[in-house]
């Protein structure tokens, strides 16, 4: 059984409870995991906070917090084959994604290890005589880390990595669905030698370890990555004791293509968009919006190409697209597409689970395009997370821009056209925090990563990161002390 780690020490549950965990390819049990409640989180909050306020970790040099983080990249090397299997056995996706995946996922490490010392201050030019005057970063305090099920080690590491960069203990609670690879990534750091209560994890539901997270008054930040109405649950706990709050909450993201793109690339790049992983990625392109003297030749070259993906186990080296992560998600993915043809939307192609008998034990369901879409459907605002794309039309440059636009949520959107500065014009006026001009769904370590809107609340990754993990203080010294004789 995979047990929780706080302050140093494997753990069982209190309770003696354990969870199953599933594969969504076949339903079997492929491990089972201690099930935390609020009186571990309370212990693992217990213990981030001692090693906080009363341990060295913070007060390291920077650089050799670095080189911890560092070490934690090495092992996640060392061992990327058997977190990438752990990854795709928990999720369903291919191993080939996962791989990509735990590169990144070091990268992630190796950037933020190298970010840690970059940054001693800045000294300011008082406007006072006799004085000086700095800024000086610090780490927040105990950080609580919520992720959540479709890139569960990937997502872990945009909160760990800076969270140890600064300076900051921590409590993670993974989804409770996807624990696998969190529970062995905080082996790595054990092997890495963070110190002891500096990383906890409490495996367990968002409803009792999450919500103790969010409302407990000993954690001065909280970072969640998941749904917006967990996000907004959040939001009102944290505010108890008002911690830092950094939210990720999805995105239901726009594809422009102008006729003058380059065709083949846009069809070839509004797959990627979409069908990664199943479309459960927050950042999907799941909004195709074309040109309308484009609409009948890209449908058709697209819907050519999306009969042709092979749906299958992701350990099955032919696969392309795996399953959907549990049985729920996938009752919620059928009703979503039920919902948009009632509403008008056309199935061009899939629109329902596969007959394949082979896929029937597993959470499989046809990558599907939705044609005749129109911005008041729910199809097209909703965040279905499945492997659906929506396809709507425009006429003018501004009316693209216009139903871009047309959402709650401003995680990120493309547009795709060899005239750059009509890309430009576009892009500026898009409210999204990613903008993609000829590509989709691209992130790397220096580049922040966040949504406008209802997309949630600051940035992970690049320097902004960072900087979600520290406070800031200014420091003023008066050089010649002396009565001032206001009084
Ligand atoms: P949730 O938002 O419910 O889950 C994300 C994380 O939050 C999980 O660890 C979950 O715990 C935890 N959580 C749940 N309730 C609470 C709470 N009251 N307080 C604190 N933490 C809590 O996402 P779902 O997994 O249910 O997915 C729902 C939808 O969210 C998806 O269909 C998709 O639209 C969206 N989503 C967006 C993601 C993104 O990257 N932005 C990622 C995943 C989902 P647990 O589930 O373990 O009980």
């Amino acid at each position: 059984m995979k047990a929780m780690f706080i302050n140093g020490e494997w753990v069982k549950a209190s309770s003696g409870d354990t969870r199953d965990i599933i594969n969504p390819y076949n339903q079997d049990v492929i491990a089972t995991v201690a099930e935390g409640n609020e009186k571990e989180a309370q212990f693992a909050i217990a213990a981030a906070r001692e090693a906080f306020d009363h341990g060295q970790w913070a007060h390291w040099p920077a650089r050799e917090r670095g080189k911890k983080i560092h070490s934690v990249a090495a092992l996640i090397e060392r061992d990327r084959e058997e977190l990438a299997e752990l990854e795709s056995l928990d999720t369903g996706k291919t191993v080939e994604e996962s791989r990509v995946d735990m590169d990144d996922i070091a990268g992630v490490f190796r950037y933020f290890a190298e970010m840690a010392d970059k940054d001693g201050g800045e000294i300011i030019d008082s406007p006072i005589s006799n004085s000086t005057s700095r800024v000086v970063h610090e780490p927040v305090g105990v950080c609580g880390q919520i992720t959540p099920w479709n890139y569960p080690l990937l997502q872990a590491s945009w909160k760990l990595a800076p969270a140890l960069a600064a300076g900051n203990t921590l409590v993670m609670k993974p989804s409770e669905i996807t624990p696998l690879t969190s529970v062995k990534v905080f082996e790595l750091m054990e092997e890495a030698g963070i110190p002891a209560g500096v990383v906890n994890l409490v495996l367990g539901s968002g409803g009792s370890v999450g919500a103790e997270l969010s409302a407990n008054d000993d954690v001065d930040l909280i970072s969640f990555t998941g749904g917006i109405e967990t996000g907004k649950r959040i939001m009102q706990a944290a505010s108890s004791n008002v911690k830092n709050l950094a939210l990720e909450l999805g995105g239901k993201n726009p594809t422009i293509v102008f006729a003058d793109a380059d065709f083949d690339t846009a069809v070839d790049q509004a797959m990627n968009a979409v069908f990664f992983h199943a479309g459960q990625i927050c950042s999907a392109g799941t909004r195709l919006i074309v040109e309308e003297r484009l609409h009948d030749p890209f449908v058709s070259a697209l819907v050519d190409r999306v009969k042709d993906i092979t749906l299958g186990s992701g350990f099955n080296e032919s696969t392309q697209m795996g399953p959907l992560i549990s049985k729920e998600h996938l009752t919620k993915v059928v009703n979503y597409v039920e919902n948009g043809k009632k509403e008008g939307a056309t199935v061009a192609v899939g629109g329902e689970k596969p007959d394949d008998p082979e896929l029937q034990n597993g959470f499989f369901y046809l990558p599907t395009v939705l044609t005749n879409c129109t911005t008041d459907m729910s199809v097209v605002q909703d965040e279905g997370f499945g492997p659906v794309i929506t396809v709507e039309t425009f006429s003018t440059e501004e009316e693209a821009v216009r139903l871009a636009n047309d959402s709650i949520y401003g995680l990120a959107g493309g547009v795709f056209t060899n005239d750059i500065a009509k890309a430009e014009r576009c892009v500026a006026k898009m409210r999204m925090g990613t903008v993609w001009i000829n590509d989709v769904n691209l992130y790397f370590p220096q580049a922040p990563w966040g949504g406008y809107k209802q997309s949630g609340i600051g940035r992970e990754l690049g320097k902004t990161g960072l900087e979600e993990y520290q406070e800031t203080k200014h420091i003023f010294q008066n050089l010649k002390p002396e009565p001032t004789h206001w009084f």
